[in-house]
C-alpha cells in the first residue's frame, strides 16, 4: 500500500484553499483519501468549518511562528501554494510573496521526508504583467498559452516560480506544478479578490433598494468574450498534478473551457436575486460598482440584520476587481496544453455562476 497523501493546503479559507478542503477529504478524490492540513491568517470562519481539515492559524510571514507551528509536521507529502499577500509596489510584492512561500518551505522541507510536490496558483498576470506594469509594458498576445517568454517587469509570479523550481532542485523526486487561472468563480467571503461575491452583493442591494440591476462596466465588457475559472476546477487540476505524472514540473492555464458574454450572464445574476434586469444602454454614464456602492455601508448592515445573514462587512467586498475585470476585453486563454498533457476537467461557466450563488445563499452571505 502507499502511504497516505497528506495535503497542506496554505490559504485554506480563500477562494480556492476553501475548495481544496471540500473537495481533498472526499473518499474517491484522485490520491485519496487524503489528510488534510489547511493554513490561514484568521481564526476559522464558520462557513469552512465542516470540512475534515486539521485547521491551523498561522501567519506565514512571520518566520519563527511558522517554524513553530508548522514544524512540527512531519507527514507532509503535498502542498498547495493558494495565498498571496499585496503590497503598494512590485517589488515588495515580490518580497513578501517570496518570503512566505519560503517560510512554509523552510518548515516543511526538513521535517516532511516524503514530501513530493508543490502546486503553486498563480494567474493570467503572468501574461500582462502586475497591477502597475499595466500601460508600461506590453502584455502577450491572448489567447494566452503557457510557454512564452516572461514579461520585462517584476512579478510575484515568477518570484514564487523561481522558489518552487530551486526547491525541487535541492530534494530529490520533489516536483511542482503551476496553475494559471483567469478569473476565479468561487465562494469565499475572506477571498482578496471575490469577483462574483461583489456582483452578488451589489444585486442584492439592488433588490432591496428596489432599482434595477445595472451593468457597472463598459460597453466592450457587456459584450466581448470572456472566461472564468471554477474554483472547484482549479482544485481539480491542482489534486490531477499531485496525481498523474503528466502533470509534473510545468505550468498549466485553468479556465472553464466555455466562452460567455456579460450580457448573457447578467440576465442569469439578475434572475437569481429576483432583481429587474436591465441592458447595457449606450446612452449611460460609466459609473464604477466602488462608486455606486461606496455609501452603501448603512444599507448592507441592515440588509444583514433583516435576513439573519453571516456577519461580512461592506469595505471588505472587492468591488475595485470586479471594476478591473469590467474594464478589459478579450482576456482569453487556451487550454490546449492542459488538455494535451491528459486533464479534460472542464465547468460551463453559467452553471459555475448559479452554484456560487447557491453556495453564497446557502452560507447566509447574501439573502
Ligand atoms: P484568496 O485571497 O482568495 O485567499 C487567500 C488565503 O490566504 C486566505 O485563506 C487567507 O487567510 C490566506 N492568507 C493570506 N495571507 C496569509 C498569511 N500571511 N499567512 C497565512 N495565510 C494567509 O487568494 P486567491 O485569490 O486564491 O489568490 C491566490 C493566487 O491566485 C494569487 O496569486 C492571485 O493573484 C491568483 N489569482 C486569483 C484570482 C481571483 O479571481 N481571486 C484570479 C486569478 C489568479
Amino acid at each position: 500500500v502507499n502511504p497516505q497523501n497528506v495535503a497542506l493546503i496554505v490559504g485554506v479559507t480563500g477562494i480556492v484553499g476553501n475548495s481544496l478542503a471540500e473537495i481533498l477529504p472526499v473518499a474517491d478524490t484522485p490520491g485519496g483519501p487524503w489528510k488534510v492540513y489547511g493554513v490561514a491568517r484568521r481564526p476559522r470562519p464558520s462557513w469552512n468549518a465542516d470540512h475534515p481539515v486539521y485547521y491551523i492559524q498561522c501567519d506565514v510571514s512571520d518566520s519563527k511562528e511558522t517554524q513553530t507551528k508548522l514544524s512540527p509536521l512531519t507527514d507532509i507529502t503535498h502542498i498547495f501554494w493558494v495565498t498571496w499577500a499585496n503590497r503598494p509596489t512590485e517589488a515588495e510584492c515580490c518580497e513578501i510573496n517570496g518570503a512566505m512561500l519560503q517560510n512554509v518551505l523552510d518548515a516543511v522541507m526538513p521535517n516532511s521526508p516524503n514530501f513530493t510536490h508543490i502546486c503553486i496558483q498563480t494567474g493570467h498576470k503572468h501574461y500582462i504583467g502586475p497591477f502597475e506594469a499595466f500601460g508600461k509594458v506590453k502584455p502577450h498576445e491572448t489567447p494566452f498559452v503557457e510557454d512564452v517568454p516572461r514579461l520585462p517587469f517584476p512579478n510575484f509570479y515568477y518570484t514564487l516560480e523561481d522558489i518552487a523550481l530551486e526547491a525541487s532542485k535541492k530534494k530529490q523526486g520533489l516536483t511542482w506544478s503551476v496553475h494559471r487561472p483567469a478569473v476565479i468563480f468561487g465562494f469565499s467571503p475572506y477571498s482578496m479578490m471575490n469577483m462574483l461575491g461583489s456582483l452578488c452583493v451589489y444585486a442584492a442591494i439592488c433588490k432591496y433598494e428596489n432599482v434595477p440591476l445595472k451593468f457597472p462596466g463598459t460597453k466592450a465588457a457587456w459584450n466581448c468574450y470572456f472566461v472564468a475559472s471554477d474554483a472547484d476546477l482549479i482544485a481539480e487540476q491542482q489534486i490531477w498534478c499531485c496525481v498523474d505524472p503528466n502533470g509534473k514540473n510545468e505550468a498549466f492555464n485553468c479556465s472553464n473551457g466555455d466562452l460567455f458574454k456579460w450580457k448573457h450572464l447578467w440576465k442569469v445574476l439578475a434572475d437569481k436575486f429576483e432583481v429587474e434586469y436591465e441592458e447595457f444602454d449606450e446612452n449611460q454614464e460609466y459609473v464604477s460598482l466602488s462608486e455606486r456602492m461606496k455609501d452603501k455601508g448603512p444599507i448592507w448592515n441592515e440588509i444583514v440584520k433583516k435576513y439573519n445573514l453571516t456577519e461580512t462587512r461592506l469595505e471588505e467586498v472587492s468591488f475595485w476587481f470586479a471594476d478591473l475585470m469590467f474594464g478589459w476585453e478579450c482576456m482569453l486563454d487556451n487550454m490546449n496544453k492542459s488538455k494535451e498533457h491528459g486533464f479534460f476537467g472542464f465547468r460551463n461557466s453559467e452553471n459555475s455562476l448559479i452554484s456560487v450563488i447557491d453556495k453564497m445563499k446557502g452560507y447566509k452571505i447574501v439573502p
